[in-house]
């Protein structure tokens, strides 16, 4: 029998324990890492749980009945979440994203889009706040998080065949129930909807221009991801990457794409329009052009541990210092130390590796559903 492949779980390596540095922060003082990028983008993950077993993500084989999921204690409540983000805001950050493992499986998870929708920035403005979800409860819950404060979310579909997305999903869930979730969510007015699709060569390929098609004038922005190296569960290879410009040939041939300017510093996917008016498309291309230069993006993992890099190997306990009873200040104090130190820039280095090389660091990297998207 193969030998079973434990993903690095919550609980091992332990986490960094977070000090308080000896020097406060300076108000209003603008916040860098060691590469001169600011911090702009909180990506909260609710629940290392998720409904669907996309192979890319969460395979069946390593995630099943017996996986170690963490217990309701280790979760961060809403209380701490909206807590914590707090502080990040107080230091920058502008955006937040909810995600997971699937965030529409935390219950309640309205009231905690509620306290968050209440935070403002140090200049009274507030956030953008939005949540990637698999869709699959999507068309039961739009209506109930637009009122809580919700502004958009962004749905991840891979194909619209039907079969085809049975399959990716490994969980038979059928591609109208997702796409009756962006209808959903479109008349709930959580617009403008993005569209995530990871593609897989070999896998869901063929999907590129049925998915183009349907998106295309629909107001919804459709994006491909490239199939990335994330965890150390899904098998990666680089001959399963279909890279962007691939993608933009294939539909460009049917329907001619221009390149836009990008939206803001730090944003992920590169933007192309179509030439006829029909609206636009997303490229995110984090293996053939890594866009580590201007990331912006801190992740707080589902039981509060802040990870610089969404391959990073380790995270810093905010939940120890949380729990410890630690002071905003001094929460503000303990991030802000981190994010000075950070230098990440995985997605970089491994583009300078021979295009054979299956990895830029040593350790065993985190799985994406526990850090979220
Ligand atoms: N469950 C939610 C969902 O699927 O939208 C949120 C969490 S999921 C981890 C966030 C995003 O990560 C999804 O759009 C998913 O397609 C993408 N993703 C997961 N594994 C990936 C991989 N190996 N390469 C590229 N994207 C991946
Ligand atoms: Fe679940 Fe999202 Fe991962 Fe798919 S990509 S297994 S939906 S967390
Ligand atoms: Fe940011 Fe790390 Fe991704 Fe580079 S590899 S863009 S540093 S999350």
């Amino acid at each position: 029998m193969a030998e079973r492949v434990i993903p690095l779980h919550p609980h091992r390596p332990a986490p960094q324990a977070l000090h308080v540095p000896a020097q406060a922060l300076v108000p209003g003082a603008s916040l860098a890492d060691q590469l001169g990028r600011p911090l702009r983008d909180l990506r909260i993950s609710v629940t290392d749980r998720c409904n669907f077993r996309c192979s890319y993500c969460m395979p069946k084989e390593v995630f099943d009945k017996d996986y170690p999921y963490l217990p309701q204690s280790a979760l961060l409540s809403f209380e701490e979440i909206t807590r914590v983000a707090q502080q990040f805001v107080q230091l920058g950050v502008r955006k937040i994203r909810l995600t997971g493992g699937e965030p529409l499986l935390r219950k309640n998870i309205e009231i905690l889009i509620e306290q968050l929708a209440q935070l403002r920035t140090p200049d009274g403005q507030p956030l953008d706040l939005t949540l990637t979800t698999n869709g699959s409860l999507l068309a039961r819950k739009a209506q109930a998080l637009k009122d809580a404060g919700l502004q958009r979310v962004t749905v991840s579909l891979d194909g619209l065949d039907d079969a085809v997305f049975r399959r990716m999903n490994d969980v038979d869930f059928p591609v109208a129930e997702v796409l009756a979730g962006i209808e959903a969510a479109q008349a709930a007015g959580l617009g403008p909807i993005k569209v995530n699709m990871v593609v897989k060569r070999g896998t869901n390929e063929h999907e590129i221009l049925p998915m183009a098609r349907h998106f295309h004038g629909s107001g919804q922005v459709l994006r491909f991801i490239e199939y990335m190296d994330v965890g150390a569960t899904n098998g990666w290879r680089m001959n399963e990457v279909m890279p962007s410009a691939e993608v933009v040939r294939t539909i460009s041939a049917e329907m001619p794409l221009l390149p836009m300017e990008a939206a803001a510093p730090g944003e992920t996917a590169e933007r192309w329009a179509y030439a006829d008016g029909g609206g636009e498309v997303g490229f995110i291309s984090s293996v053939t052009q890594a866009f580590c230069g201007d990331c912006n993006r801190a992740r707080l993992s589902t039981e509060g541990q802040l990870y610089l890099c969404l391959f990073a190997s380790q995270g810093h306990d905010l939940r120890t210092l949380l729990r410890g009873g630690a002071s905003d200040a001094e929460l503000a104090a303990a991030i802000a130390h981190v994010w000075q130190g950070r230098s990440d820039r995985y997605s970089q280095l491994r583009s300078q590796l021979p295009a054979d090389a299956s990895s830029a660091t040593s350790g065993r990297r985190v799985e994406m559903s526990y850090i979220g998207g």
